[in-house]
């Protein structure tokens, strides 16, 4: 084992996570993953109000990112700023919003929101906005065009 791999340190999937779970099905098969990243892995999010909206996990369980050992947590924000490069690459948001909650998820993750100036309301957080609005799910046409996108810059 390798004691500078943040995925072989630490405890396992908790059995009653959420992400632990939704963790278990990302892989190439899935059609919203986008990559394996040094401590976490980046997916499509489910709801696609705001285009390219992404979600890095991180990829053991954990609940706390001042929890981590410093190596972990430079690598997860390391894999924060490539997947917002990705981002401004293939997508050219007006801003990246980045957002690390825990307060419903408290598996520890990363929100990437691209803004744009289209948004219902720019100058705010996406939390504001009601949930029937941003929880509208994702067309799958348009998931593989983002994840294929973001998938060939993330390769790069
Ligand atoms: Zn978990």
């Amino acid at each position: 084992m390798n004691e500078h791999d943040p995925a072989a340190a630490g405890p396992g999937p908790a059995d009653d996570c959420p992400a632990c779970a939704r963790l278990r099905r990302a892989g190439p098969g899935d059609p919203f993953w986008l990559a394996d990243l040094r401590a976490g892995v980046a997916v499509l999010h489910k709801h696609q109000r705001y285009p390219g909206w992404c979600t890095l996990w991180l990829r053991r369980h954990a609940e706390h990112t001042a929890d981590l050992d410093r190596a972990t947590q430079a690598a997860l924000w390391e894999d924060v700023a490539d997947l917002a490069a990705a981002m401004r690459a293939a997508l050219g948001p007006v801003r990246i919003n980045y957002e690390n909650l825990g307060n419903v998820v408290p598996h520890v993750h990363w929100h990437l929101i691209p803004r744009r100036a289209e948004d219902p309301d720019p100058r705010a957080t996406v939390w504001v906005r009601p949930s029937a609005e941003t929880e509208c799910g994702c067309d799958e046409a348009l998931r593989d065009d983002l994840v294929a996108r973001l998938r060939a810059r993330l390769r790069g």
